[in-house]
């Protein structure tokens, strides 16, 4: 493994930094010690932050010209991501639509849907949801219930949604839905582009342990949706949303991603205040900032692997699982450290002066080990795919689903997204 950039990468890393640079006053910046800023009270910011960097050639590296954006290489792709992390930028607000959504729309959109949204989605004039996951379908996503039934030209839509990250700012989502219950649960399913302020779609934000609402349940009663607005044929929903998440695996675990800027912060933290604490709570304290910081190696070290695969042409496969997994559990052992430092005050929603980083960072950390894949279920990837051990049963994958098809194994969970 060659951890250096190559000349072609080193050159492209001092343009993208320059750019940074030129426009840095018109970028949003997330202050010091955070990590993440919210989407409803920064929408505006965040909107115009990603227009910004559209017009400056930074978002859409590697989706082709033709649709806007820059045709470059994921590697050049995971340089961006690592020097918008280093300026302080943060992620962009319409990461679900450029990683996820997007692709979706390139690969098994008309061309006026593609005419129609993706210059539009990569400036973030519109931002874009990804409504798959129901009250009784994530991991087994093909058991979901939300239906379309055939109107004329339109399709009308009936269900509920729910976890939609971004739904209460997005003005349009990709909408898996079940066409045809006689079929097995994989063959029944259609995907449409949703247009998120149509009549009858209710966003309803929820409230997260942090306080804060990333996520939302959103309710489809009686939609109608435009057949124009399918994305793929009718029963094809399933190949439709492979593509959806393939992308979600290569977008949350495939590129550079590094806890680098949270370890420091951590360190910055524990020289500040481990003197405060006793002896006992010292040694505990100590322990596990050190357990923190060589899981956050353990996860860079995934993350080159995957850098490297990247940069010799290739695709991410199981090794986007393990990053997710890896990035997951370091990120997890620097929240709960960073509590520990805190001594008695890790009891309180903040400190004295009114931090409180780490135990909101505690607070929605363990919500990555869900979203995307679960960590059991990346296990079983990781279990099948490169261990060989022997697959899950399936016993469901032929049955109508209106048959009793519906309540078992299969869609995330078999692997076929992260
Ligand atoms: C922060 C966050 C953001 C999200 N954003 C979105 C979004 O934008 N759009 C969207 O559609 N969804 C989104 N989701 C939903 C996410 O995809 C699902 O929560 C996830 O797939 C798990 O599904 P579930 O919640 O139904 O849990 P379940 O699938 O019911 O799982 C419950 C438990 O059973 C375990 N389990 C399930 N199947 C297996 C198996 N085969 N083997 C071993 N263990 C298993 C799981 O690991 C878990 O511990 C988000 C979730 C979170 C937390």
């Amino acid at each position: 493994m060659d951890f250096d950039d190559t000349p072609d990468e080193a050159a492209f890393r001092a343009r993208v930094r320059g750019l940074l640079d030129a426009h840095a006053a018109e970028l949003l910046h997330v202050g010091p010690g955070e990590e993440s800023i919210d989407a409803r009270s920064h929408e505006a910011e965040l909107r115009r932050t990603q227009r910004v960097l559209a017009e400056a050639g930074l978002v859409g590296i590697t989706w082709a010209r033709e649709h806007g954006g820059q045709g470059g290489t994921l590697v050049q792709q995971a340089i961006v991501a690592q020097e918008l992390a280093r300026a302080r930028v943060p992620g962009l607000i319409n990461h679900i639509g450029i990683g996820m959504c997007g692709p979706t729309v390139i690969a098994h959109g008309s061309d006026d849907q593609k005419q129609c949204y993706l210059a539009r989605l990569l400036r973030a004039d519109d931002v874009w949801c990804q409504l798959f996951s129901e009250p009784a379908s994530g991991s087994d996503l093909a058991a979901l219930r939300t239906t379309a039934v055939r109107d004329g030209d339109d399709w009308v839509v009936n269900g509920q949604k729910v976890w939609t990250t971004l739904a209460h700012v997005a003005d349009y989502g990709i909408l898996l839905t079940r066409t045809d219950p006689d079929r097995p649960k994989h063959a029944g399913l259609t995907m449409f582009v949703v247009d998120m302020h149509a009549p009858g779609v209710t966003v309803r934000p929820l409230r997260q342990l942090g306080g804060q609402a990333d996520f939302n349940e959103v309710f489809f009663d009686d939609v109608r949706i435009p057949d124009s607005e399918r994305l793929g044929e009718p029963g094809e929903g399933w190949r439709v949303a492979l593509t959806t998440l393939m992308n979600e695996r290569v977008a949350i675990g495939g590129a550079g991603t590094d806890i680098g800027q949270p370890v420091e912060n951590l360190v910055a933290h524990a020289r500040e205040r481990l003197p405060a604490l006793d002896h006992d709570r010292q040694v505990l304290a100590r322990q596990a900032v050190g357990r923190a910081v060589v899981a956050a190696l353990a996860a860079r070290y995934t993350g080159y692997r995957r850098f490297t695969v990247l940069s010799q042409g290739g695709l991410p496969g199981p090794e986007a699982s393990a990053g997710k997994l890896t990035g997951t559990i370091a990120a997890k052992l620097v929240a709960d450290a960073g509590v520990r430092l805190l001594g008695d005050d890790a009891v309180l929603a903040a400190t004295a002066d009114g931090d409180d980083r780490w135990q909101r960072t505690q607070g929605w950390l363990p919500g990555i080990s869900i979203a995307g894949g679960t960590d059991q279920v990346l296990r079983n990837i990781l279990g099948e795919r490169v261990l060989g051990l022997p697959p899950e049963p399936r016993l469901d994958k032929a049955a109508p689903f209106s048959g009793g098809g519906s309540a078992r194994l299969g869609g995330r969970a078999d692997g076929s997204g992260s």
